[in-house]
């Protein structure tokens, strides 16, 4: 058995609970209890890591096409439609298995090292973005991509390929991800929704991101994006949205009827001038929401806590009130609310019978003075503290950043690497 001491634990949950001079312990890769160290069972035996700052849930991102990150940053400043026509298509289309293996791995790594110990990734080569995530010692849930490219071979074998993976195990989930309803056909999303019902498997889709989607699908269909789809029989069952920034009131009743949970991506959105989505209003509604990225090349990065710490800044001036989302329900949003929007009640939370998935961050800093209350703890972490407070991380109780610095991979090595890579994506 594993003994985690720490100034305290921060649960993850909605209410925003923290436990002061906690113990944490672990057998097996989960975590068998927490609590006060007052209340804490004898070990005597235990293996026992005492940790100064506080100890946090891995964070889930929700919404993520990680290996783009060969693409960070290039074509800055262009329109969407000639950032992927210049920038981004030419780019892809000479991408190898080999150099997505690669980028996710160095996107996984990065992830850790910001507390993120699972992601929802949406990108070409599934198999080889597992083998990434198998070496850094990340989990995610890999959905295999649906779209009509060439080299991807027919939506029958795309979807094909998607039951062959199965569900896969405790390290690597897969999943289904048909890009979304103005890049796949329609029968196509309503057969993607049917495998994924059968086998159970996480689906997702990116929904209502611009406004000019939307528009065009209702100009030819007369129905809105959530409408057209529900109308498709693509809702029911896991179903993860990605973005819904431009939903009305019909819509967002669609999702709550429907239980469709939504990856909410602030990031991504205010750089490509997207639109706010409706946070409040969907929490009020029980719409299950966890934060995304996006991918790094539209973010351009992985740190959930700044999506997290922008989603309450946006909340806030949308709603105009400065207690449309509190620093509790931000962080839940990437941690138990975040789990929760994926299915995966295994993760997000620092609860007895979950996942040993755990972020310690350094608190001997100026960010984290003064603490009052222990709750304090929370909202400097949400408002004044970053990734860069991250210290160590541990997946399944298996130590995978130690001291800021992956322990399975080479990041410098890594780095070097993806330069290369893209520099001749690039056509360089
Ligand atoms: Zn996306």
């Amino acid at each position: 058995m594993q003994r985690f001491t720490a100034r305290a634990v921060v649960v993850g949950d909605r209410a925003g609970t923290v436990v002061p001079d906690a113990v944490l312990d672990v057998d097996d890769g989960l975590i068998s209890w927490v609590g006060p160290a007052a209340d804490a069972p004898s070990a005597a035996d235990a293996e026992v890591t005492a940790l100064p700052g506080v100890l946090t849930p891995g964070m889930v991102n929700t919404h993520s096409h990680a290996p783009m990150v060969l693409f960070r940053g290039q074509g800055e400043g262009l329109p969407l439609d000639r950032w992927l026509t210049e920038v981004m298509w030419p780019r892809e289309a000479r991408l190898t298995p080999e150099d997505v293996e690669v980028a996710m791995t160095a996107a996984s790594a990065e992830m850790l090292r910001h507390g993120v110990t699972t992601s929802v990734e949406m990108y070409f080569h599934p198999d080889r973005m597992a083998a990434a995530v198998h070496r850094t010692g990340a989990r995610a849930v890999i959905t295999h991509p649906v779209i009509g490219l060439p080299g991807f071979g027919s939506f029958d074998e795309q979807l094909a390929r998607a039951v062959e993976g199965g569900r896969g195990d405790e390290v690597v989930e897969y999943g289904i991800g048909p890009h979304s309803a103005y890049t796949v056909p329609l029968p196509v999303l309503t057969a993607a929704a049917e495998v994924a019902r059968a086998h159970d498997l996480l689906l997702t889709v990116h929904v209502a991101e611009t406004v000019a989607e939307g528009a065009e699908l209702l100009a030819t269909h007369g129905l809105s994006v959530p409408a057209l789809l529900a109308s498709h029989d693509v809702l029911g069952g896991r179903v993860l949205g990605a973005h819904c920034v431009h939903m009305d009131d019909g819509d967002l009743e669609l999702w709550r009827e429907y239980d469709v949970a939504v990856a909410h991506c602030p990031g991504s959105n205010t750089k490509l001038a997207s639109g706010t989505a409706r946070l409040r209003d969907m929490l009020d509604l029980g719409i299950r929401v966890g934060m995304g990225t996006d991918g790094p090349a539209s973010n351009d990065n992985l740190d959930l806590f700044e999506d997290l710490r922008l989603a309450a800044q946006l909340a806030r001036l949308r709603e105009r009130d400065a207690t449309a989302l509190t620093a509790a329900e931000a962080f839940w949003l990437a941690t138990g609310g975040a789990a929760a929007a994926i299915g995966r009640e295994d993760l997000g939370q620092l609860v007895a019978g979950r996942r040993a998935d755990l972020v310690h961050v350094d608190t001997e800093d100026i960010a984290f003075v003064p603490v009052g209350d222990v709750t304090d703890l929370l909202t400097h972490l949400v408002w004044s503290v970053g990734s860069r407070h991250v210290r160590d991380t541990w997946v399944g109780g298996r130590r995978v950043v130690a001291d800021g610095a992956s322990t399975t991979v080479d990041e410098a090595e890594l780095r070097a690497d993806v330069q290369v890579r893209a520099m001749r994506l690039a056509g360089r």
